[in-house]
């Protein structure tokens, strides 16, 4: 029991109580893109096709500040990249040699503009637009704090905690400011941000979620993948290291290591599914380590099949490595329909299962009469499977084997990328066997925590010291979850006893 002041009504929900983290983003900064034809810079531009290249990283939102030396300006939109930055207008109207862009996905609902990013406030030193890739596991206390204090919050998005943490630092350099903001948070960040004459770009101390460095001529970028290098001929200079900031303006490059050095834990869901296959993290080429997963499956937990068949998209590298490995042949026994997007990011779970028939097709004339592996990066809640399986079986297969690259997922992440909460997960739930029942598969593997872990380049994952975070699959949570260690009603209790 507990009693409020008349004044203050208990509140189901705080504006920002949201449970779960919605962040899986893609972020984009470049300084110096001079033009050869006075438009004023080609910042915009470039971010635009960055952004349009990080697209697998979110789709409901994206937006773009730039800034011309003298003004910031700024354009953001729920939508594709490409439906609302290809327009001449619109990228002549944001001017300047230096921009930073973000995509986001994030949830539906009338409060996800002012969420969308970069985030743009005007400080004593000038204006700072930032943008965030990851999750803040201390957002909830220290807004609560800072709101205790007397911040204004415009959006619900964990990341603001970072400007009103610079704006009320006693430090006076802005790097200073953002250093001393950073000391303060906790969870997964990729960041990168922008002053009056700075390109900044930061990855947390565990570098969960990637970040590199390129040069296109006299500009620099950073952004989340190689592949937004690639898309505008820029050359890979490196990762940001882990717990590095980088520093960019016109006195060149500086790095700043403030935090105290932890072993890295870069995100191995990344490799698996989450960055695009042609992009290299860490010097591995993401299509070449889902192969490798694929090939570590055939040799674990291979079986007598007459083809290997990927659930297209994510599936279909380690489909290729996994019938390399077993010898049996690769077909395209699903055909993807291309134009909807990705099924997870769907509202509902109605609409979801809706997704999957949307988006996927079974080849009937291939598949009638055999004994297929169908080779998927994952199970969530078990939708895809579920109806995949189920059309693989009435397109005539004889018998249906599933193979997924990696362990099963039986727990949240709470650093960035969207997974529903632990109930909804199946394999939570259930074991393997129960699984496979569960899909309608005659047999279901997953790799092995090890199988992944060589395929990646060690030689086993060091229980110890992990060289990767792999949460999702272990439970093993690197970063404190201090927002989760009050369930949200304990939040609210405590939110609203302060008030009293
Ligand atoms: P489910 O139907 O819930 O089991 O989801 C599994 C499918 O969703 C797999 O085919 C994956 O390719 C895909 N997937 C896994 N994780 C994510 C994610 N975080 N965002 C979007 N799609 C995902």
């Amino acid at each position: 029991m507990f009693t409020t002041h008349p004044h203050s009504a208990p509140r189901r929900h705080l504006p920002w109580d949201d449970d779960k983290p919605h962040e899986e983003c893609g972020v984009f900064g470049v300084f110096g893109a001079e033009d050869d034809e006075g438009r004023g810079g080609d910042a915009a531009a470039l971010t635009a096709l960055g952004l349009h290249a990080l697209q697998h990283r979110g789709q409901e939102a994206a937006g773009i500040v730039s800034n011309d030396g003298e003004h910031f300006h700024s354009h953001r939109a729920l939508g594709l990249v490409g439906d609302n930055f290809s327009s001449r207008e619109v990228i002549a109207r944001l001017k300047g040699t230096m921009g930073i862009g973000h995509n986001r996905y994030s949830t539906t609902g009338d409060t996800v503009l002012r969420n969308v990013q970069p985030l743009f406030a005007d400080f004593e030193f000038g204006g700072l637009a930032i943008a965030h890739n990851g999750n803040l596991t201390n957002a909830y206390a220290l807004r609560r704090q800072l709101v205790h204090r007397g911040c204004i919050f415009q959006s619900t998005s964990d990341s603001e905690v970072i400007i009103h943490l610079i704006a009320i630092s006693l430090y006076s350099t802005v790097v200073d400011r953002l250093i001393d903001s950073l000391r303060q948070i906790e969870g997964a960040y990729s960041l990168v941000a922008m002053t009056q004459d700075a390109l900044i770009g930061v990855r947390d101390p565990y570098g969960v979620r990637p970040l590199v460095l390129g040069r296109m001529g006299d500009a620099y970028i950073m952004t989340s993948e190689t592949c937004a290098l690639d898309i505008i001929g820029a050359e890979f200079v490196r990762d940001v290291e882990p717990g590095e900031i980088v520093v960019i303006d016109e006195m060149g490059l500086r790095s700043i290591k403030p935090f105290a050095k932890v072993p890295s834990r870069f995100c191995i869901f990344e490799y698996i599914y989450f960055a695009r296959p042609d992009s290299t993290i860490e010097g591995a080429n993401v299509y070449n380590v889902r192969k490798r997963i694929g090939a570590e499956l055939a040799r674990e937990s291979g079986l007598d099949a007459d083809v290997v068949v990927p659930v297209p998209d994510s599936g279909v590298p380690s489909a290729i490595g996994y019938a390399e490995q077993s010898g049996i042949p690769f077909e395209l026994g699903i055909i993807r329909n291309h134009y909807v997007g990705r099924t997870f990011i769907e509202p509902t779970d109605s609409i979801r299962h809706l997704g999957v028939k949307l988006k996927h097709n079974a080849n009937m004339g291939l598949l009638k009469g055999k004994r297929v592996v169908l080779v998927d990066d994952s199970i969530v809640r078990g939708t895809t499977s579920m109806k995949i399986v189920e059309m693989v079986r009435n397109a005539g297969a004889s018998e249906v084997h599933m193979r997924i690259s990696s362990p099963p997922t039986a727990h949240p992440c709470y650093y960035g990328i969207d997974t529903p909460e632990r109930e909804k997960l199946l394999a939570s739930h259930y074991a393997t066997d129960a699984m496979a029942r569960h899909i309608g598969a005659d047999s279901l593997a997953f790799i092995t925590h090890d199988g992944l872990y060589r395929a990646v380049g060690h030689q086993r994952r060091d229980p110890e010291f992990p060289q990767y975070c792999d949460a999702c699959f272990t439970g093993e949570y690197p970063i404190r979850l201090a927002d989760r260690e009050d369930g949200p009603v304990q939040r609210q209790l405590s939110f609203l006893a302060e008030q009293e």
